[in-house]
């Protein structure tokens, strides 16, 4: 044991070792045994965790014999408890299911686990195989995956907040050149208007703005940053946001190019 450190939100013990679980116990015993604390106001012992990162690779991205239907997280959770190896592994998030590539029928599954620091779990399980239905499939170690990143400058999905190009700031609510926390002030929608149909009542001070815009990159009646947008949805899915953004883009340039071709019969 190195030194032990305490503040308001607990002791933490350093150690010069990867601790086990019957080092814990030994810690746990002199607590309760102890005249000095309360063991009754002391939580649970536990090792520090840090998140690791695999992937599952060789399983089929349609599962189901004869059948278009797609692999679920679900499927993999069920598989997952079904599986011994798996048996003091905890995931840190839902397992994320993406195809190969396009064209391709076989998926890589991401799962981000718990596990102690010096990682022992992510160990034991990095290169096992097993067998899933008809398929033997291999877990293999895995980067972090940040998915795709949204701009909280722009709002716009693909590049990162310090590398936007965007002359000052965009609003998350109504898309509009402010920053979103200045949306209050700069909010036309919530300034009375008598000459529209129905007239437009003023907002209260002190309530927040209650109207709702379309997203900037989704036409629905989302937040650009709303995790029910289809973008935020499919963020760690590089393939699905390369194929919006293209199809969004020749949108525009055929809009751009049938106002042109307008402009020019006039
Ligand atoms: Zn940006
Ligand atoms: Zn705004
Ligand atoms: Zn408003
Ligand atoms: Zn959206």
């Amino acid at each position: 044991m190195d030194y032990i450190w305490l503040d308001n939100t607990g002791i933490a013990i350093i150690t010069n070792k990867v601790a086990q679980q019957s080092d814990l116990s030994i810690i746990d015993h002199y607590i309760k045994n102890s005249d000095d604390i309360n063991a009754l106001q002391v939580e649970d012992l536990r090792l520090p965790k840090s998140k690791s990162y695999l992937k599952i690779i060789g399983i089929p991205f349609y599962p189901h014999p004869n059948s278009q239907e797609k692999l679920t997280s679900s499927d993999i959770e069920t598989v997952l408890k079904q599986n011994h190896i798996f048996d003091n592994i905890s995931l840190a998030s839902k397992p994320r299911i993406i195809k190969v590539s396009p064209k391709s029928d076989m998926a890589i599954v991401w799962l981000d686990i718990w596990d102690v620091q010096s990682g022992q779990n992510t160990k034991l399980l990095i290169n096992r195989c097993f067998n899933m239905g008809n398929n033997i499939v291999t877990i293999r170690g895995a980067n972090m995956n940040l998915g795709v990143l949204q701009c909280k400058n722009c709002w716009k999905w693909g590049h990162s907040t310090f590398s936007c190009h965007i002359q000052g700031a965009k609003c998350v609510k109504c898309n509009s050149p402010h920053k979103s926390e200045h949306h209050r002030e700069f909010d036309w929608c919530c300034k009375a208007n008598a000459k529209i149909n129905p007239p437009r009542l003023k907002t209260k001070k002190g309530k927040l703005c209650p109207h709702t815009f379309k997203c900037s990159n989704y036409k629905g009646d989302h937040q650009a940053d709303s995790n029910i947008c289809p973008f935020w949805r499919h963020r760690f899915n590089r393939e699905w946001h390369i194929k919006k953004y293209t199809k969004i883009h020749e949108n525009r340039s055929q809009s751009i190019c049938s106002e042109e071709n307008g402009a020019r019969k006039q």
